[in-house]
């Protein structure tokens, strides 16, 4: 796969972050142990919290998204999906409610031809590095992706066994 230019890259993270946050749930997100399961400490549940529009006005119509479970882990009494807390803790420190003023911060940079071999400004490197972050995954997950298509299950579960 080529690489991606500088500038491809701040575009293609702009996007990234609008198109994914458009699906998923609004933010904020708040993490809690699940009920009945927090005592093991891997049972999280992460919610976008109820808004307090009814708290103050009984007409008001509710926030979207309000009190949405985003995930929920040992609901089942299953410990295959136990979710580190600091894992919960970040996923809710990056909810799609950042993800406009991230896109906010990354597009004015779309729009200027610069040098890529000419020293950048900080201002630049910095956004720079949060577009690769963003963008990255998705090569990682494209490769990943390609590798096993086309495995049947018991040739995924060999390969993800190290067999
Ligand atoms: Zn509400």
């Amino acid at each position: 796969m080529a690489e991606r230019t500088p500038a491809e890259t701040l575009v293609a993270a702009v996007a990234k972050l609008r198109e994914t946050a458009a699906g998923a749930t609004r933010g904020p997100w708040v993490s809690y142990g699940t009920p009945g399961r927090s005592e093991d400490g891997h049972a999280h549940t992460i919610t976008r919290p109820y808004c307090n529009k009814g708290m103050y006005d009984p007409d008001a119509e509710c926030e979207p998204d309000c009190g949405t479970t985003v995930l929920t882990t040992g609901a089942e009494g299953c410990e295959d999906d136990n979710l580190a807390t600091g894992d919960a803790l970040w996923i809710c420190l990056v909810h799609p409610g950042l993800a406009d003023p991230l896109a906010a911060w990354l597009e004015p940079w779309t729009g200027i031809a610069f040098d890529e071999d000419a020293a950048l400004p900080v201002d630049l490197q910095h956004a720079l590095a949060v577009a690769r972050a963003i963008v990255g995954p998705d090569d990682v997950a494209t490769a990943i992706r390609a590798a096993v298509d086309g495995l049947d299950n018991q040739q995924l579960a060999d390969l993800m066994e190290g067999r």
